[in-house]
């Protein structure tokens, strides 16, 4: 054994305590440290012959790398859709690390096991029938990914033809249908060789994200052959909803695969006052969901839930002789892109456990109580305006004068010690958005970002 190996195996206790003091540090300065740091990259250094062992790599790590590192895991960072890692989640990715599972096969079954129960429970939170599987992931990406995988190997089912064994060329054109997809769709699309132009918008409800249903009618009437229809709940802009049991009614008529986006709008099933927003998820032949947002486990996590794992294990069969059979409950190396993939699901396993349905479902209030209280602000202050109505948990607003890119992105650059936000474009027009999905957000958090607006508000336009 290389003699810093060997040394490392022996003083492994110290190491990992050092380790953990060193997070403890990082979590405890969560809320001072700039939210983003835009400083450059260190200079690069070059790989060596020999290495200085932990110590010596956590401490250039501590100096050259930790200081650049967002708090994107604290209560501030409202770019994108960004969730924490609650208390448990973090010891589940801990323990992740230390047992090392390669979760995908029965003939190791325990890691596989762990993922079905954990599974079973989202289900159950997201209010999904038995008659949907699960599988994890590593993003609603990946998630929708896989749904429109499954989408594509139905559209074969229908047409007579087996797009897994004879590919995609089998198919002929495809519509994939949708109000407001969101960008990671179009690039499932590229991936799976059914094209981002196979992505056809449906006009949506007027200054609304939310798809209109007659509109959707009319482009399945008028589709050559069996569609896709990607619905979605809640939207990255204005956290928009598909009537989704409007929607579904429409299979009768016109038959389609329906793949639901609910990345982060599912977390609203957990909230009796938003739970009728995706009323009808279950109708869903496939549905994302994505963990490290609001579910608040480390990245990278999502889960994928399908009606058809039949399907989804003829597109993700990995026929091998040492891999465990295809049975009725194919084994997940069957069923998702990888093949060998890490005991994702503890995280998930340990904060729900830790805190239950009703420890989440406090995190998914506070965070909308969060984004209202923000909105309110916004709406006060002189100069900003909302450019949607807070339907869940994001604030989209824009500069009341000459909302150009570049005065957004001053004023984003101006807050970024307090708080972080990202830029977008809705109803055609730059605006900001502020995401709320950390567990650790409060109302100070709040109190905290909107005088740091108003600030950066007055300096923008003085
Ligand atoms: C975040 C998001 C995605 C993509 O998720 P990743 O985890 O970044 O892969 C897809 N759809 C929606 C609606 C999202 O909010």
């Amino acid at each position: 054994m290389h003699p810093e190996l060997a040394a490392d195996l022996g003083r492994l206790p110290e190491i990992l305590e050092e380790t953990r003091q060193h997070a403890l540090a990082f979590l405890a300065g969560l809320d001072e440290r700039p939210v983003v740091e835009r400083a450059g990259p260190p200079a690069v250094a070059p790989l060596t012959e020999e290495g200085g062992g932990t110590r010596a790599a956590l401490a250039e790590f501590a100096e050259r790398w930790e200081p650049r590192l967002s708090a994107s895991a604290g209560p501030r960072y409202f770019g994108f859709v960004t969730g924490g890692a609650t208390p448990a989640a973090l010891a589940g990715d801990w323990l992740t690390s230390a047992v090392d599972q390669n979760s995908n096969s029965s003939l190791d079954p325990a890691g596989q096991q762990l993922e079905r129960e954990t599974v079973g429970w989202l289900g159950e939170l997201f209010g999904l029938s038995a008659a949907h599987r699960g599988t994890f992931v590593s993003g609603a990406t990946m998630s929708n990914t896989v749904g429109l995988a499954i989408a594509r190997e139905w559209l074969g089912e229908r047409l007579g033809v087996d797009v897994a064994e004879d590919g995609v060329g089998a198919l002929g054109p495809v519509r994939v249908l949708s109000g407001s997809a969101h960008s990671s769709v179009a690039k499932a699309l590229s991936v799976l060789g059914l094209g981002r132009t196979a992505l056809r918008t449906v006009p949506v409800m007027p200054g609304r994200e939310a798809v209109d249903v007659a509109a959707l009618e009319r482009a399945l009437a008028e589709a050559p052959g069996p569609c896709v229809v990607v619905a979605n709940a809640g939207t990255v802009n204005t956290v928009d909803f598909d009537d989704l049991r409007a929607i579904a009614a429409l299979r009768e008529r016109y038959g389609f695969w329906l793949h639901v986006d609910a990345a982060f709008g599912a977390f609203a099933a957990l909230s009796p006052e938003h739970a009728e927003l995706v009323a009808g998820l279950d109708l869903a032949d496939s549905v994302c969901v994505d963990l490290h947002k609001w579910l608040n486990v480390p990245y990278d996590s999502a889960v994928q839930f399908t009606r058809r794992p039949d399907l989804q294990a003829r597109v993700f069969q990995n026929a091998a002789a040492y891999l465990g059979p295809l049975s009725e409950h194919p084994d997940l190396v069957h069923l998702t892109p990888e093949n060998s993939h890490r005991l994702r699901a503890l995280a998930a396993w340990f904060t729900l456990r830790a805190y239950g349905r009703a420890g989440h479902r406090e995190i998914v209030e506070r965070c909308v109580a969060g984004a209202r209280a923000l909105g309110a602000e916004v709406a006060r202050i002189d100069g900003l305006e909302l450019l949607a109505p807070v339907r869940l948990n994001v604030v989209c607003f824009s500069l009341t004068a000459d909302p150009t890119p570049e005065r957004l992105a001053a004023l984003a650059a101006e807050l970024a010690d307090e708080a972080f936000l990202t830029p977008t474009r809705y109803a055609g027009r730059p605006a900001l958005r502020a995401a709320f999905s950390n567990w650790r957000t409060t109302g100070a958090d709040v109190r905290r970002t909107a005088e740091a607006l108003d600030r950066a508000v007055r300096k923008l336009t003085a």
